[in-house]
């Protein structure tokens, strides 16, 4: 390793929003630890992870906040957001409101960021295919209205999740070098 690469870090915090129960903490955990909880409970304890990845043969670390919960109240602080250079927007495509509520969620993130951040609108439980209430096309749709990348993920197979964490960390990295 030469002693420019030795010399570089980076640390990228990244905010996990939505509705409660859109299954914000497994995608948390499904990515930093591959691991899964079938029961919902609120998240105790930790308030974020963190997950390395190579850019450009550099580390690239993501410190990737979970809200313990707030969401239920709308209570999300300012604390939460600050620093983000990153944003997880999540709603549950079996679930409606959950993505009638994406808008609100995107407003208070926009509030409380005085940066560029790069944003991404995730559909997640893909799994549950028989009970879909919003469709692809809407989901994609909507990302484009407001200018953010588009997919939907399942905590619960994999699906796309590390694919999801990857690309913001990349545009991350693309709109800082
Ligand atoms: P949060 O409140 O947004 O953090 O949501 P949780 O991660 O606690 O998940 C809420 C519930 O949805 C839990 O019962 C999870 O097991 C479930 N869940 C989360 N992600 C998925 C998924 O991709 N597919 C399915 N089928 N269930 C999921
Ligand atoms: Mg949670």
């Amino acid at each position: 390793m030469s002693d420019d690469e030795r010399c570089e870090e980076y640390l990228f915090k990244i905010v996990i929003i939505g509705d409660s129960a859109v299954g914000k903490s497994n995608l948390l955990t499904r990515y930093a630890r591959n691991e899964f909880n079938p029961n919902s409970k609120a998240t105790i304890g930790v308030e974020f992870q963190t997950q390395s990845m190579l850019i450009d043969g550099k580390e690239v670390k993501a410190q990737i906040w979970d809200t313990a919960g707030q969401e239920r109240f709308r209570a999300v602080t300012s604390a939460y957001y600050r620093g983000a250079v990153g944003a997880l927007v999540v709603y549950d495509i079996t679930r409606t409101s959950t993505f009638e509520n994406v808008g609100r969620w995107l407003d208070e993130l926009n509030t409380h960021s005085d940066t560029t951040v790069a944003k991404m609108l995730i559909g997640n439980k893909c799994d549950l295919e028989s009970i879909r209430a919003v469709s692809i096309e809407e989901g994609k749709s909507l990302a484009e209205s407001q200018g953010l990348f588009f997919m939907e993920t399942s905590a619960l197979d994999s699906t796309n999740v590390s694919t999801a964490f990857e690309m913001v960390i990349r545009e991350i990295y693309g709109n800082i070098s």
